[in-house]
Parts: structure tokens; sequence; C-alpha cells
């Protein structure tokens, strides 16, 4: 089992006295809904620290009422709508260059501004793009509209500002649109982790709302066997940012 390869990956790391970095984002949330329930419960549990991209534009205080009482949850800015301009067949975008770019970052304006005045201290300047997709003339711009770092995912990209990507996809997009086999999970975790060019954070791709029972296991799974592991530290992007600045 690839759960096994992990732990012994993990168990060697620990006699080194070595250790890697894990962090969490979920995807798509708007309101409280019972599964986003469920993942605040799992994520408080273990505990593990969790940034929430939040899609600002029918977002409001239902949502930032449940999570202020939250000390391990963070909130980044999930595009302004997550509405698609691009023209089929291609891929679906909302942040690319479709439309007046003026426009898109009027909007990415907007949806900062509302989630750092609903949520404070639990704001995290940080832009995940609506399906992982940007064009690079709107990354160029992003630091002038106070975002510190941007995330996507696949390996990290030189960029005017800090990349924290992620890398494992619990979902199963193209194929079964369900949850992946923790197995093949496992196996992607552990290729991160012994990767030749290893990435800075291993960062774990969540949507709470298409999660399936395979998903759910895997994440529990997942946190049962790193969360109190001596070479596995979850970490907020406040410490990914400082490890990325030394
Ligand atoms: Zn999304």
């Amino acid at each position: 089992m690839n759960s096994d390869a992990v732990k012994r990956h993990l168990d060697r790391l620990a006699g080194e006295g070595k250790s890697i970095r894990f962090w969490l984002r979920d995807d798509d949330a708007v309101q409280p809904t019972p599964a986003l329930q469920r993942l605040l419960a799992l994520t408080a549990h273990y505990p593990v620290p969790l940034v929430l991209a939040v899609i600002p534009e029918e977002t409001g205080v239902e949502l930032a009422d449940l999570l202020s009482v939250l000390d391990h949850v963070r909130v980044a800015v999930h595009g302004w709508s997550h509405c698609s301009y691009s023209i089929p067949p291609a891929k679906k975008q909302e942040l690319g260059l479709d439309r007046p770019i003026t426009e898109v970052l009027a909007e990415l304006q907007a949806g900062f501004a509302k989630l750092q005045s609903l949520y404070g201290l639990q704001f995290e300047p940080m832009l995940v793009p609506p399906w992982n997709r940007i064009a690079p003339e709107i990354v160029d711009a992003l630091p002038a509209l106070g975002f510190e770092s941007l995330s996507v995912f696949g390996r990290e990209k030189q960029a005017v500002l800090s990349v924290l990507n992620t890398h494992v996809d619990l979902m199963d997009w193209r194929g079964t649109g369900g949850g992946k086999p923790a197995d093949q999970l496992f196996a992607e975790v552990l290729a991160c982790m012994i990767a030749e060019k290893p990435v800075p954070s291993i960062g774990v791709l969540a949507h709470h709302l298409v999660h399936d029972d395979n998903a759910w296991a895997f994440l529990e799974q997942l946190f049962a066997l790193t969360a109190a592991h001596p070479a596995c530290r979850w970490v907020a992007p406040g410490e990914m940012l400082r490890a990325r600045a030394n």
C-alpha cells in the first residue's frame, strides 16, 4: 500500500531529523453547508491549518460568522464570480484575456476588498484563480492590487509575487468526477516527497462541495498518518512565505 510507503518515508526522515511541509487548500466556499461543516470539523480535530478559497461575489456575513471563531482557517480570494469568459472549446477561465484586463482587475480588487473587510486578520492576501488558470499579464498586476501570493496547481513557476501551489488534487475531474482512490493519492503524495527537485510545501487540493466517500476517507487517512508525525508539518501560508524569504 502506498500509505505504508508514505509512512516509511516519513519515519526515515524523522530518523534523520528532517521534516516536510504540507498545506491544505479547499476551493469554492460561498456559504455554510453541511459539507463545509464536515471539512471544518475534520481540520479542527487534527488540527490542520486550512486555506479556504472563497468566491467573493455572492458570499457574505453568514460564512464570515461561521469562520470567525476558527483559528485554524484563513480565507483567500477565489476570483470574483467563478464565471468563465473563455469561448469553448477553450478551457474554462475567469482570469483570462477574453475581456478587457481593466475589467478583470477591477473585479479582483473588489474581491480583495470585500473579503478583507469580512475577514480582517483571517484574510490571506492570496489569489486562487478559478480552474487554476490565469493570464500572465494579470499575474503581473497582482502586487499592485495588494496580493502577496498566488496559488494554482502544479509545479511552482517564478512570478512577480510568491507562488504557493497545490500538487495533489483529490478529485478525478476528467474520469469518474468523484474522489481518486486513496492508494493513487498516496502515490501522488509519495512522488512529491521523493521528487529530485522537491516542491517547497506539498499542497493538497480539496473541493468540499463535491467530495464523495473516497475523498473524505483519503483526507481522514492522510491527516491520521501525518498530522502528529514528527517529520511532517501542516502549515499556514504565513509559514510558507517566511520559509520562502529565508
Ligand atoms: Zn473553483
